[in-house]
């Protein structure tokens, strides 16, 4: 079965009818890399850095981040590569980084919270990324945001990064997209706003549900509450796609649903052309995908939007599969 499935790394991912939706993979080593290009990958949609911040005792310096980025980029060639600035704090923390004692570390400092109050570690890492951007289809990618401000405030260190480069004469993509991940409901709810600062969205349904649904998603006790099919977050994905569509800015989703095959119709209703999964999802679903037919979701968006409970909209999207 492996070996058979292994055979469609190299298949296009398109639905029966003809549709097709790239498949790229959510990384955070260089060793990752390598299995998702195996499984068919098109490009990461999600490096996440962090991983090059912990398990050491100091920070990782400008140059040992740019041999990092830099490689992936001259692997992935012409494919797309967003690299995420670190998702430090909540569950990922790091020994040398002061982090103050908190009740709630997924409510509290981390990701872009750390960018914005550390500005030099967080420049340190944007000009590695500006200059691994010269070797390849570098993008950037902001975590955790919340308000037009961060934004703002996360581009102007953009921008003091890209000066230094230029004054060193350091070469970078001068014009690298930069996007951001919506995973607040925050982000949902001003969508609208924030399309018109950035060049893309990357929904982020793992944190997403655990902040619309008050639900850690790290706790056991009550995993059976964490429901990617409660009818309130597929009103935030219909919420956020529309926002970005109105903005003709490029959507896509990088959370683990992103690879749940039940979630396919979804994606090809709202019209996503681009998903990110962990390397290990990719190949089963491509084939899922393979022997899905786009004309079948056809309306499944409103169709949802209409049910009360999880479990309907299960059933619904189970019942738009074409049967075998
Ligand atoms: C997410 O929150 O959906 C996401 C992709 O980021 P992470 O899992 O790293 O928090
Ligand atoms: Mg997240």
């Amino acid at each position: 079965h492996r070996e058979w499935l292994q055979a469609l790394a190299n298949v296009r991912p398109v639905t029966s009818d003809g549709q097709s939706i790239e498949l790229k993979a959510n990384i955070s080593s260089l060793k990752e890399l390598d299995l998702a290009l195996k499984n068919g990958a098109s490009g990461v949609g999600l490096f996440r850095t962090e991983f090059i911040y912990m398990d050491r005792t100091m920070l990782p310096t400008e140059e040992e981040q740019f041999d990092v980025y830099r490689k992936a980029a001259e692997r992935l060639q012409d494919k797309s590569l967003i690299i995420r600035t670190f998702d430090i704090g909540g569950d990922k923390s790091v020994g040398y980084i002061q982090f103050p004692e908190e009740d709630n570390p997924s409510l509290g400092y981390r990701a872009i919270r750390i960018s914005l109050a550390q500005t030099d570690m967080f420049k340190t890492q944007l000009k590695a990324i500006l200059r691994a951007s010269h070797y390849g289809s570098v993008r950037i990618m902001y975590p955790m945001i919340s308000s037009l401000d961060e934004v703002r405030k996360a581009n102007h260190v953009l921008e003091q990064a890209k000066k230094e480069l230029r004054e060193n004469n350091q070469p970078f993509q001068e014009n690298i997209e930069v996007g951001i991940m919506i995973e607040v409901p925050a982000a949902v709810i001003i969508a609208d706003q924030l399309a018109e600062e950035v060049q893309f969205f990357s929904i982020g349904t793992n944190d997403l549900i655990q902040y619309v649904l008050a639900v850690d998603r790290m706790n056991e006790t009550i995993a059976h509450l964490y429901d990617p099919y409660h009818p309130a977050i597929i009103r935030l994905l219909k919420m956020t796609v529309d926002s970005a569509k109105r903005q003709g800015i490029q959507v896509s989703v990088c959370g683990e649903l992103a690879g749940d095959v039940l979630a396919i119709p979804l994606w090809l209703d709202l019209g996503i052309e681009e998903l990110s999964m962990s390397v290990q999802s990719l190949l089963p679903f491509k084939n899922r995908l393979l022997h899905t037919e786009r004309a079948a979701s056809q309306g499944i968006i409103e169709q949802a939007l209409l049910c009360k409970t999880s479990l309907e909209i299960r059933n619904l999207l189970e019942r738009s599969r074409i049967k075998h």
